[in-house]
């Protein structure tokens, strides 16, 4: 298959305000230190690593939220590194983000029939009502939740109107951002199992970014191991858990009590 994404070199530096002296410049940060790697078209990519290893930093490159301060990143054959926003809006509504907190993602003040409307509207579409009707009824949401605001919904309900909100606007590419970790373990399921079975039915290719090995393990296709802004793995998920090759990896594996998948998802 296609590489939907073809990454090359990719580094992000920032200025470090922290340690700017009075006078003068202030240090850069390097946050991604020369990444190579592509997502194949349907992958399901997975992103771990530590805190503050550079996987939200990553994510915001993706869909182009950064601009790369060196290399470059090809989305489906076109270079969208040093776009302008005027060349960027076209192929906005192609990659998405679904983040961590849907409440501070998504206006409170508006109810959640305007919030998939909003952006559907913004990019032209046509018949915005049925395909809000339609991307409700896609995540398993009943079609009286138009009316609801974001405060009468669950914190697993929210986080389904964030992904109705994203494959409404028929993207290729969704990138999620821990969307799972503030929820309860059986809502979490419920999200993910929703997130795979999408993921198939309308040949998204996703990527998702975790620091929970299990999660990763359950859903994706390939993990790659962010350590300091560095790749230091990047494999098919069941050889990385069979045979982690970077130290880094294996210390992952083994800080985290990984319960058997089975048990856990079924
Ligand atoms: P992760 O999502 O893996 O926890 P991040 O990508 O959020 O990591 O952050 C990577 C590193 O970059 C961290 O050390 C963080 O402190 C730093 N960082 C991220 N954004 C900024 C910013 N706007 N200014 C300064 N440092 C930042
Ligand atoms: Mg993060």
């Amino acid at each position: 298959m296609a590489d939907l994404y073809d990454v090359r070199g990719l580094r992000l530096s920032l200025a470090d305000m922290t340690r700017k002296p009075l006078f003068g410049a202030a240090p850069r940060l390097e946050i991604l230190k020369g990444l190579d790697f592509t997502i194949p078209q349907g992958a399901v990519m997975g992103i771990v690593g530590g805190s503050g290893s550079g996987k939200s930093t990553l994510g915001r490159v993706l869909v182009r939220l950064l601009e790369p301060s060196g290399g470059s990143v090809r989305f489906d054959g076109v270079d969208i590194t040093h776009l302008d926003e005027a060349a960027l809006r076209p192929l906005r509504r192609r990659f998405q983000m679904i983040f961590q907190d849907p409440m501070s993602s998504l206006n409170p003040r508006h109810r959640v029939g305007t919030l998939i409307a909003e952006p559907l509207k913004l990019h032209g579409f046509d018949d915005v009502a049925g395909r809000v009707a339609r991307a409700l009824d896609h995540v398993g949401l009943p079609a009286g939740f138009a009316a609801r605001y974001p405060h009468e919904l669950s914190g697993g309900q929210r986080q389904r109107v964030g992904i109705a909100r994203a494959i409404a606007l028929e993207p290729d590419f969704i990138l999620a951002d821990e969307i799972v970790s503030g929820l309860d373990v059986s809502s979490q399921a419920q999200v993910l199992n929703l997130l795979e079975g999408l993921v198939r039915e309308l040949g998204l290719t996703l990527a998702f970014i975790s620091h929970d090995l299990s999660v990763i393990r359950r859903l994706c296709s390939r993990v790659m191991v962010l350590h300091h802004g560095v790749i230091v793995e990047d494999r098919a998920t069941a050889d990385l858990f069979d045979s982690p090759q970077a130290a880094y990896t294996r210390e992952l594996l083994d800080a985290i009590p990984l319960p058997d998948p089975d048990q856990v998802w079924a």
